[in-house]
């Protein structure tokens, strides 16, 4: 099935890469977000709240369903198992369209414990094994001696407990946040628009009339209130510079209170995060998580002393009640939320069985025909159709479409 006119709400980490996807396969793509573009605030606000925006922006990009088996269940590990590879293609994909920055990284990760938490972290790897016997497919965690561990990462601190966790990624958030919306063929990206109802066939922005389309998506994480039981979940992190202090792979630390991780990324810089807290608090960053993240940090990596703390930022992770994610579909709807502290290991399962589900299964990535423009030239990546073509194919209820007008191609 080729050709439907489908509107998608919420611009984050399943909406672009939704959107994303339909578009290649031929579909007629818009996308409402009340956010002002498609890129996040400017890193460096330390003090003032930065405005709302995707909770994908501010993710650490840690892709680590062994390790997030110590809080999720057997099926978020193995939804998060199988999105690995799916991530290597669309970043694969991505590269093959000029991307020129790593977008996907994978060399596993490294659960760590101080001598004196050994008993925690045993308790931690013991309902690991535990849970991954149910998940399947899922390699072990490796011991890594003394040497082992310096040998993979040297300016770790000596002494620590220390096991890989093989196949384990990270992606880089905000590049492939910002690239599936520039490789995006022909999709309308309407910023500054934010969607008030949601129904089959039927999406409304607020101030604006009803808009049909033959398919509507609801991603809008923790904007879909009411229509979803969705709760916002703090999370900080924080963004450190540290030229000369090499880390090749995330390392998360196992502590009796803290659930800490540095992860790397290009430019000397590191990212520390987060807390978890029950709280729909956007405001900056405490002086508690502040001192705990970076002092936990420092104790695993002591050449951080000199380190610059170049941007804090807090956001909020989409919860449902059980902190499952779950799908809703029915003809004309897809709903998806509560990816939680995992929304970037999850997405790309999530959405493949989402389409499936929907009779739409996607084309494999690798290989993918170009795009094909209306009168059948190839579309160049984050080209638009006419504004024409677009006021036909959406063909609005509404007897004004002056919201569609301010919508753009990337
Ligand atoms: C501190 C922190 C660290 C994290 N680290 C990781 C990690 O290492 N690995 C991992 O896998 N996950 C991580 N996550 C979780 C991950 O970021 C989320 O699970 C994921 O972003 C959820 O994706 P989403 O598309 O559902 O929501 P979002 O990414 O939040 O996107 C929702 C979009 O909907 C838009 N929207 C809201 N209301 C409306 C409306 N009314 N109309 C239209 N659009 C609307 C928003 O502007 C936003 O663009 C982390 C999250 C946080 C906060």
């Amino acid at each position: 099935m080729a050709g439907l006119k489908i509107g998608v709400a919420g611009a984050g980490v399943l909406g672009r890469l939704l959107a994303w996807r339909l578009a290649r396969m031929g579909h007629t793509v818009t996308v409402f977000d009340p956010a002002p573009g498609p890129l996040p605030p400017a890193p460096g606000a330390l003090t003032s709240p930065a405005p709302a925006h995707a909770a994908g922006f501010t993710a650490a990009g840690m892709l680590s369903p062994l390790a997030e088996l110590d809080s999720a269940s057997p099926e978020v590990a193995h939804l998060g198992w199988r999105s690995l590879a799916l991530w290597r293609e669309v970043a694969d994909a991505l590269d093959a369209e000029g991307e020129s920055q790593p977008l996907f990284v994978q060399h596993g990760s490294l659960l760590l414990a101080h001598g004196s938490d050994r008993g925690a972290a045993q308790r931690v790897l013991a309902r690991l094994a535990h849970a991954r016997a149910l998940a399947g497919e899922m390699p072990a965690p490796e011991p890594l001696d003394r040497a082992a561990l310096a040998a993979l990462e040297p300016s770790l601190a000596p002494g620590l407990h220390a096991w890989l966790l093989p196949g384990e990624a990270q992606l880089m958030p905000r590049e492939m946040l910002a690239a599936l919306a520039a490789h995006a063929p022909g999709v309308w990206w309407c910023w500054g628009e934010r969607v008030q109802r949601v129904a089959p066939g039927l999406l409304q922005v607020a101030g604006e009339a009803p808009m049909n389309f033959d398919l509507v998506i609801d991603v809008r994480g923790c904007g879909a209130k009411p229509d979803a039981t969705v709760r916002g979940v703090r999370g900080e992190v924080i963004w450190l510079h540290a030229p000369g202090v090499r880390l090749q792979r995330p390392v998360r630390l196992l502590h009796p209170r803290h659930r800490v991780y540095i992860v790397p990324r290009p430019g000397d810089l590191l990212v520390v995060g987060a807390t978890e807290i029950e709280s729909e608090d956007r405001s900056p960053v405490s002086l508690r998580s502040a001192v705990e993240l970076m002092s936990a940090a420092h104790s695993v990596l002591p050449e951080l002393a000199e380190a610059r703390i170049v941007h804090m930022e807090s956001n909020l992770r989409p919860a449902l009640p059980d902190n499952e994610p779950a799908t809703h579909t029915e003809p004309g709807l897809l709903r998806i939320n509560g990816l939680f502290r995992h929304g970037w290991l999850l997405a790309p399962a999530l959405v493949q069985d989402a389409l499936e589900e929907l009779g739409l299964p996607p084309a494999p990535l690798r290989g993918f025909p170009p795009p094909v423009a209306e009168g059948g030239s190839s579309l160049r990546p984050g080209q638009a159709r006419s504004a024409a073509a677009l006021d036909a194919a959406l063909a609005p209820t509404a007897s004004s479409d002056d919201s569609l007008s301010r919508c753009a191609a990337p």
